[in-house]
């Protein structure tokens, strides 16, 4: 199964890669968990990837089409993969089109997930992560139990450094002009699916798993 999850940030897409990864044992591919890493590990190419970041921009496409090319061709991607956040141009749409032919293996679907402005600004504004269990949580959203636990264990509720107000208006903008356009790209191609992703995780990924047995 190779597919892509398309959609808004704050869609949910990164959450429900996770949960088709854990049950179909294909890996997640996500090139903002990558690009993250690399900042993380405070390498060169990190640093200048972490303004860009920051600001809610795009990291060129020629650096995330690199990145992307070195991980589909590890063994445990043979029998499949999830690409979240990618693609997100429609040159990266065509690249990786180009590389999966070369590979032999075309994608199956193109999975768009759909949320209303209104959520998608609640979930990327109260997006948090526990710094101690690591469990993604949101202050609008999640129960009190669930935020209590976090704190509980001494944790503290981390939001990631793009998620201010400020970047959010760029990133949903970044989306609009750069990744709306690849909705159509994969109509074309005749392999977009459309999914409601807005209510609770599980009748999300219900919807999702529905989707891709059509
Ligand atoms: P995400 O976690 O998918 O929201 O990505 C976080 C940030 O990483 C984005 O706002 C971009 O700056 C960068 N990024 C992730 N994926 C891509 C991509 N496919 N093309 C360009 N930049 C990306």
């Amino acid at each position: 199964m190779r597919i892509v999850l398309l959609g808004a940030p704050g869609s949910g897409k990164g959450t429900q890669a996770k949960k088709l990864m854990a049950e179909k044992n294909i890996p997640q591919v996500s090139t903002g968990d990558m690009l993250r890493e690399a900042v993380a590990a405070g390498t060169r190419f990190g640093l200048k990837a972490r303004s860009v970041m920051d600001a809610g921009n795009l990291v060129p496409d020629e650096v995330v089409l690199g990145i992307i090319s070195e991980r589909l061709a590890q063994p445990d991607a043979e029998e499949g993969f999830i690409l979240d956040g990618f693609p997100r141009t429609t040159q990266q749409a065509m690249d990786l089109e180009e590389l999966l032919d070369e590979m032999g293996t075309p994608l199956d679907t193109a999975v768009l997930m759909d949320v209303d402005f209104d959520i998608l600004l609640k979930r990327l504004t109260g997006r948090r992560t526990c710094s101690v269990t690591g469990k993604l949580l949101n202050v609008y959203f999640s129960s009190q139990e669930e935020l209590d636990a976090c704190t509980d264990a001494g944790g503290e509720l981390m939001q990631r450094e793009d998620d201010t107000e400020e970047t959010i208006g760029n990133r949903l903008d970044v989306y609009r002009e750069n990744t709306e356009p690849l909705i159509d790209f994969y109509k074309s191609r005749g392999r977009l699916v459309t999914i409601g992703a807005e209510g609770t995780i599980d009748e999300v990924y219900q919807r999702l798993l529905s989707s891709l047995s059509e």
